[in-house]
């Protein structure tokens, strides 16, 4: 990593200056740097966590503060963990399949395919499947479960070398992976360009405006450098000569949109009435005025205040609180609101590869699971506040003993 010069950071996608804040999440280490027992005594990297919007295309966007490289290329994240996730994943298959009519003739590329837990139900079925995924340890994985698995980060480059191969797309599938592109134009020109003429390419992202609506703001971190609405995702498609001619609301994530999208000259696919009622929703709701994002910092803070507010008061009856999870929106939250052992024991993760480990920044060891069953703590705060239902009731015997579960986001919540 290099010192980057003092400069006026410039919007990713219309290259304007960034002169507004959305919300200043102050100084935060790499979300995914989980710190090992031996690293605990060592100096640890925090950078800047500030989003800004853009007042010409009002894509919220951090400034670049580490490379995407560094961040990348041995990510934590296994896709297959959740199973919810899972589920949904599956659903899309069957879907896509059938709407768009792929057989065993059909060529369908991820980007950013992770353990390859989307592109199985694909292989399942017989249908011919590429991945593209930057981060190589995870890409291993995913060519150990038979998915061919390309080591690369996406974008017009990757795109140009496949179609010189004869490996264009039918189906080109990516979700949460647009927030993550370090350079949305490289990326959608990518897409542009990896497309069959009658291809379709489907994106799912989180939505700015359940973000902003909901409170959200922990899923701001360094990994995500853009957060997007229907609106600004639109510009940025037809500025590469992709249309969207359809968008579904999706509840993962925390609300999320998965955008349809084919070559401006492909006109077998007319455009979803979803598509318009989308930009009108968003319209009325402010996402073109630069008042609707000028007023969100406050929101975060009193939501920091309020719980602050509730630790301190349980910590006073000499309350137990210990975490559900170790996500990256975690480390966000208590980094941001400054919470470590002092409020809350220890966190517990199914994830093997990060137990043992403590969080980055607050330090909070991640244990097994199990470690609450042996604790029996008054309070469980999950983390992972958009699998809430699926955790409270894989751990409902915390209830057993008279345990509660604690959500904090969109504020503090006892359940
Ligand atoms: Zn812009």
């Amino acid at each position: 990593m290099s010192e980057k010069p003092m400069r006026e950071p410039s919007c990713l996608f219309c290259g304007k200056p960034l002169r507004h804040s959305l919300v200043d999440l102050g100084m935060s280490p790499l979300c995914e740097s989980y710190v090992s027992r031996e690293q605990l005594n060592q100096m640890e990297l925090f950078y800047p966590l500030h989003a800004l919007v853009c007042d010409g295309c009002f894509l919220v966007q951090l400034d670049e503060y580490v490379s995407p490289e560094h961040i990348f290329t041995e990510y934590a994240y296994f896709s297959s963990y959740s199973d919810s996730w899972v589920t949904h994943m599956e659903k899309y298959t069957e879907m896509i399949i059938e709407r768009f009519g792929l057989n065993a003739g059909s060529f369908v590329v991820e980007v950013a395919s992770n353990d390859g837990y989307l592109l199985q139900h694909f292989v399942a079925r017989k249908i011919p499947v590429l991945g593209i995924e930057p981060a190589a340890n995870i890409a291993e994985v995913a060519e150990k479960k038979g998915i061919p698995t390309l080591v690369k980060f996406f974008g017009e480059q990757t795109a140009m070398e496949l179609a010189k191969e004869g490996k264009k797309a039918d189906l080109i599938a990516g979700a949460n992976v647009l927030a993550q592109v370090p350079r949305p134009n490289d990326f959608v020109k990518g897409l542009k360009v990896l497309l069959k003429p009658h291809g379709v390419v489907t994106i799912e992202f989180p939505h700015l405006m359940r973000l902003m609506e909901e409170n959200q703001f922990d899923t701001i971190y360094h990994e995500h450098f853009s957060y997007f609405s229907f609106l600004t995702v639109e510009k940025i498609f037809a500025a590469h000569g992709l249309v969207l001619f359809d968008v579904e609301e999706i509840p993962t994530h925390g609300g999320s949109l998965r955008i349809f999208a084919r070559h401006a000259e492909d006109d077998t696919k007319p455009v979803c009435e979803r598509v318009e009622e989308m930009r009108e929703r968003e319209l009325e709701a402010g996402f073109c005025r630069l008042e609707t994002y000028s007023s969100f910092g406050e929101k975060v803070h009193e939501t920091k205040r309020k719980l602050l507010e509730f630790l301190i008061g349980v910590k006073r009856q000499g309350k137990t609180v210990v975490g559900y999870g170790a996500p990256g929106k975690g480390n966000t939250l208590l980094n941001f609101c400054g919470i470590r052992t002092d409020f809350i024991d220890y966190t517990v993760d199914r994830n093997t590869y990060k137990q043992g480990k403590f969080l980055p920044g607050t330090h909070i060891p991640i244990l097994h699971p199990d470690r609450i069953r042996e604790t029996k703590p008054d309070y469980v705060m999950i983390l992972p506040w958009n699998f809430k239902d699926e955790i409270m009731s894989q751990i409902s015997y915390v209830r057993d003993w008279g345990g509660r579960f604690v959500v904090p986001i969109p504020e503090v919540k006892v359940w």
